[in-house]
């Protein structure tokens, strides 16, 4: 099946399957979008589940020539290595994706890369464009995206346009996404939402709302089948300790070292991050030797997954711990330490940054030149005037405007008189010397939406949209008088240009595009066997 039937047969997955013409090919192909929509709708923290089952989907529909599943897949792929830490290649994936979506018009993927391009550019730092993408990947999200996937896109807005300091419209997309989450009952998104929300009181340091919205949190959960990751953890506590509470910090983190309990934390550095707040908090609540067994924990995950940041963030804890026990030249060591290594994750921090958005310049520019050579496509080499493929088409959607305004459409054939004899007594690169003036001569008397394209040879066509005979005949009259009194002499010595053209108007949509071609055509000849250098209208 071919994209444009895909594209035709419409559904994205979220509703009943529609028909397909190909029974077989149809069955295939809704259980691939089936699959790619329940990936796409997975909680958040399963995000790691992704990679396999897109990656095998993926190759599935590029097979079957599905591409618009295929690329949906790729971007879950992408998003998986986004968190694993493949920054640069996510990066680039995400922009592949955007430019093919906007390419091919589906707004649902273009949203969906926005989506993840606010991600990557958060994670790089870059928050002026994870503003843009996050404010897209809300306005290009179709209507009948489910309320699910709404309110995904409307929380990667809200978290972006508050880390770029508009807290009002990030509370607003907050409690949007917020309130559709809850309208469809999906407490574990319910749960990540006011997880976010939380993080950014916190961040505030608004430490009333922060509490109130654990607690709301903490409802959720007990209302609802999930358990809090060990990220969500990691926030509360941290909000519990802004307010003092560190024996109820210590009892939040606690959750995620118990071996029984089934907190998903073990994900990425989520666990040695809330270990690391948990020495924190065992530290202010004066349990040193707790402390030190949460901090050597910490330090151990660090090493065994190359934790860097969690590692330095670890020495500076250790420090204040050596402090705390009254071990001061330890802790001036561990602090000196821990200065050390900062500075070199900056510096690595920063080229990874550089590096990942060249990577993604890089990407743009290959879209860029892809673009050109499109254009190219559509372009005449000799003339730079647009060629017979465009004009090819074109032409359906402006007759079809035709049909359906109902304004007229009217097309001029322009043929150059006894054009072999410039070639057969001058020679042919004086000829296509006199084409390249012809097509600046064409090109100023064509403005606005008028086409001007080279059909071939030495015939060319101007397309008038909205434009009824009598007015394209006086355009032509002042085009004919215009080519035939140009300042030829210099090229072409005592050999005159001049050229026939015949015009043909449509005022309805019942023509096809080569019907249109030909009465033009019948009016050129008619012209030439005037005697030339004329116009000829129906
Ligand atoms: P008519 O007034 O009846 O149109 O006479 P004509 O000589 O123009 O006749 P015709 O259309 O049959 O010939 C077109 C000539 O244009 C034939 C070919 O040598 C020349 N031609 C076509 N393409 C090119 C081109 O790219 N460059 C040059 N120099 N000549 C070309
Ligand atoms: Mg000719
Ligand atoms: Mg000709």
């Amino acid at each position: 099946m071919t994209a444009a039937a895909v594209a035709s047969s419409g559904g994205l997955g979220f509703s009943a399957p529609s028909e397909g013409p190909g029974i077989g090919d149809s069955t295939e192909r809704e259980i691939l979008l089936k699959a790619v929509t329940e990936l796409e709708l997975r909680p958040v923290s399963a995000v790691r589940t992704l990679a396999e089952p897109a990656t095998a989907i993926r190759a599935r529909a590029e097979e079957l020539g599905e591409t618009e599943i295929a690329q949906r897949a790729r971007l879950l792929v992408m998003s998986a290595r986004l968190r694993e830490g493949k920054i640069v290649e996510s990066g680039r994936e995400a922009h592949q994706v955007l430019a093919w979506a906007q390419q091919h018009g589906r707004s649902y993927l273009v949203a969906r890369a926005h989506q993840e391009l606010s991600m990557f550019y958060r994670l790089v730092g870059d928050l002026a464009s994870a503003h843009t993408h996050g404010m897209e990947c809300v306005s290009n999200l179709p209507d009948d995206a489910p309320p699910n996937i709404l309110a995904r896109h409307l929380l990667r807005m809200a978290v972006a346009v508050d880390e770029n300091g508009h807290h009002a419209e990030g509370d607003r997309r907050f409690q949007e996404a917020l309130e559709l989450a809850t309208a469809v009952g999906d407490g574990e998104l319910i749960a990540h939402i006011l997880n976010n929300m939380a993080y950014t009181e916190y961040e505030r340091e608004n430490e009333e709302r922060a509490l109130q919205l654990v607690q709301r949190m903490r409802d959720i959960e007990a209302k609802s089948s999930f358990s809090f990751s060990a990220g969500q953890l990691d926030t509360i506590a941290r909000i519990e300790m802004m307010a003092g509470d560190y024996d109820r910090a210590t009892r939040t983190l606690q959750a995620v070292l118990d071996p029984a309990s089934a907190v998903a934390g073990n994900e990425g550095d989520a666990y040695a991050t809330c270990l690391l707040t948990l020495a924190l908090a065992l530290r202010l609540g004066g349990r040193y030797a707790e402390a030190q067994e949460a901090l050597n924990g910490c330090l151990k995950q660090s090493d065994e997954r190359s934790l860097r940041r969690i590692r330095a963030m670890a020495r500076e804890e250790q420090a204040a711990l050596y402090s705390a026990i009254g071990e001061f030249e330890k802790a001036y060591e561990e602090h000196r330490e821990f200065h050390a290594e900062m500075n070199a994750l900056h510096s690595l921090d920063r080229e990874a940054r550089a590096h990942a958005l060249q990577a993604v310049y890089d990407a743009e520019e290959a879209r860029r030149v892809g673009e050109h050579f499109r254009e190219m496509a559509h372009r005449d080499a000799l003339t730079g005037l647009y060629n017979r493929r465009y004009v090819n088409e074109r032409m359906p959607a402006l007759l079809g405007e035709v049909a359906f305004d109902g304004t007229p459409l009217s097309l001029a054939l322009i043929d150059l008189d006894h054009f072999k004899r410039v070639n057969d007594t001058l020679s042919h690169n004086t000829g296509d010397t006199v084409l390249q003036h012809l097509g600046q001569l064409l090109n100023e008397a064509a403005s606005g939406r008028e086409i001007v394209a080279r059909m071939g040879g030495e015939e060319f066509v101007l397309i008038f949209p909205g434009m009824d005979t009598a007015e394209a005949e006086r355009r032509c009259e002042r085009l004919r008088r215009r080519i035939a009194e140009y300042a030829w002499p210099a090229i072409t010595g005592t050999l005159p240009v001049t050229a026939s053209i015949g015009i043909t108007t449509v005022f309805d949509g019942e023509l096809s595009p080569s019907a249109v071609l030909s009465r033009a055509d019948r009016n050129l000849y008619a012209a030439k066997h005037r005697g030339r250098n004329r116009v000829v209208a129906d």
